[in-house]
């Protein structure tokens, strides 16, 4: 369903259909405790940078800068045409308008299928995360204090942005599974693209 050939060259419906049912944020969905504590964090000015997986927009929502926030698999804010040679942007909430009205949201460019600017399994990481991957990913080199919340460290690269640290910088981590009962693979350069870690766990120094 995340595979972008698939979504491109067989069928968006499985896609689209996860998308209404599942994938878009409800009246309900508030930021919690610790999206707040990540504002909070930021209010104190002890916040360098927030890197996510999410693609809720909640780290927005509790109040977290755009200029502080890193969303690696991309936002449900914003979408795009899903052909590569056009990627005319439009925002989220028209696609989503657009699906939930039994409607086919695709360019008005070209005709290709527009998606939320989620990053699929074979596709490129946002542009601002690319460039911070290729200067080596310099926020995290100079942290003093790395917190890893909310993850189970299972898809790379993201997973390996936690050994670009220091040795001497603490990681404290916080996730529902025990430390360690992760999997994740060694970092490789794979062009920066989503791929789903094939290696074992590496262990959490103290
Ligand atoms: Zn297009």
């Amino acid at each position: 369903m995340f595979d972008l050939d698939y979504f491109l060259h067989t069928s968006q419906a499985p896609f689209y259909d996860f998308c209404v049912r599942s994938l878009l944020p409800g009246p309900s969905t508030r930021p919690t405790a610790t999206h707040h504590f990540i504002s909070l964090l930021e209010s104190k000015g002890l916040l360098s940078r927030c890197y996510t997986q999410n693609i809720d927009m909640l780290e927005r929502l509790a109040g977290v800068p755009s200029g502080l926030l890193y969303e690696v698999h991309g936002t449900l804010r914003t979408a795009s045409c899903a052909n590569e040679r056009c990627r005319r942007p439009t925002d989220g909430r028209s696609l989503f308008d657009k699906l939930k009205s039994g409607g086919m949201p695709t360019c008005d460019r070209c005709g290709s299928p527009q998606k939320p600017d989620i990053v699929f399994f074979g596709e490129k990481m946002p542009r601002p995360v690319q460039e911070q991957m290729k200067l080596g990913l310099p926020d995290l080199k100079s942290c003093d204090l790395l917190l890893v919340m909310g993850t189970s460290l299972a898809v790379q690269p993201f997973a390996s942005f936690i050994d670009a640290v220091p040795r001497s910088t603490p990681r404290v981590f916080f996730n529902v599974r025990s430390e360690g009962s992760g999997r994740r693979g060694e970092y490789e350069d794979a062009g920066g693209s989503l791929r789903e870690s094939a290696g074992s766990w590496g262990g959490w120094r103290s």
